[in-house]
């Protein structure tokens, strides 16, 4: 089994909260996107049965012969699930409502924990090289997120800049802890983003404000803003940078891109 965990092996993260609506697959789609702008190659994991992340890479769902279920269960290769998309360097597993009765069906399967962990550890991934792995997990914390968790080095969190958006990190906090305790004692949290932020908002800057006095450091400087050209996106199948490479939104999708990236080159050096 290969060891993706080596140094200049591919970076995996989680884009995690059980909220939905909070922007993960926005954030997983469009981090992707900036990331492959800088020059790298990324691998997006659809890891929720709705498939929003396989649909807004131009995935068409009646086009989704190998899914994230089949890796999962071990019935098919890494290299036989991953599909290319619109966009050079950008691959992405896509998801299918199959997905939805793994929790059930996995329920006797003793590594059920590690499926994900092990399926992207099962071949020699020199062969594609990736520089990232995002994984766009459902919201819930059930069994899939935890496999998200137990096969990345990093959470990332997207905050919606809303009433009570705090409130679910610390339910996300606990779980991130049980992880390391039980299964993978290096899980990081990679940063919290906040989300459909509007400046014009008060509540948006208390959220902010509330986010930076409690988790600190842990939360990126990049803010993404609230942008029609974000939620259009999707309904062309194109991340943001591609549909409106000069919106509001793809240039804070870049910011964050610049950010985590020097945040590792940082970490590295
Ligand atoms: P999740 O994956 O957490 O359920 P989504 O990424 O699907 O959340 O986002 C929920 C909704 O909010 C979608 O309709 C999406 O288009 C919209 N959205 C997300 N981020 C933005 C943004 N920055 N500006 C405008 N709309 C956004
Ligand atoms: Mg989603």
């Amino acid at each position: 089994m290969s060891d993706l965990f080596r140094p200049g092996g591919p970076r995996i993260i989680a884009v995690a909260n059980q909220k939905g609506g909070v922007g993960k697959t926005t954030t997983t789609i469009n981090l992707a996107s900036a990331l492959v702008e800088t020059g790298l190659r990324v691998l997006v994991v659809d890891l929720d049965p709705q498939g929003n992340a396989s649909t807004g890479l131009g995935i068409d769902a009646s086009d989704r012969e190998f899914t994230t279920y089949d890796l999962l269960i071990g019935e098919t290769a890494l290299q036989d699930v991953i599909r290319a998309t619109e966009i050079e360097d950008l691959g992405i597993v896509p998801a299918t409502v199959d997905l939805s009765s793994a929790d059930i069906e996995l329920i006797a399967n003793e590594r059920r924990s590690f499926l994900l962990h092990d399926a992207l550890r099962q071949t020699e991934m020199d062969e594609y090289d990736w520089d990232y792995i995002l994984i766009d997990c459902p919201p819930s914390l059930n069994l899939l997120t935890v496999n998200a968790m137990i096969a990345s080095h990093s959470v990332l969190i997207p905050l919606q800049s809303e009433f009570f958006a705090l409130e679910g990190v610390s339910q996300l906090m606990i779980t991130i802890r049980e992880v390391r305790q039980t299964a993978n004692a290096d899980l990081r949290i990679e940063g919290i983003v906040l989300t459909m932020y509007d400046k014009r908002n008060n509540l948006s800057q208390q959220v902010e404000q509330d986010a930076r006095d409690n988790l600190g450091d842990l939360v990126f400087e990049t803010k993404i803003p609230r942008n029609v050209r974000v939620s259009e996106a999707p309904s062309y199948a194109l991340p943001v940078i591609q549909y409106d490479p000069n919106s509001q939104g793809a240039i804070a999708y870049r910011a964050l891109a610049n950010e985590l990236v020097n945040k590792h080159q940082r970490l590295a050096a």
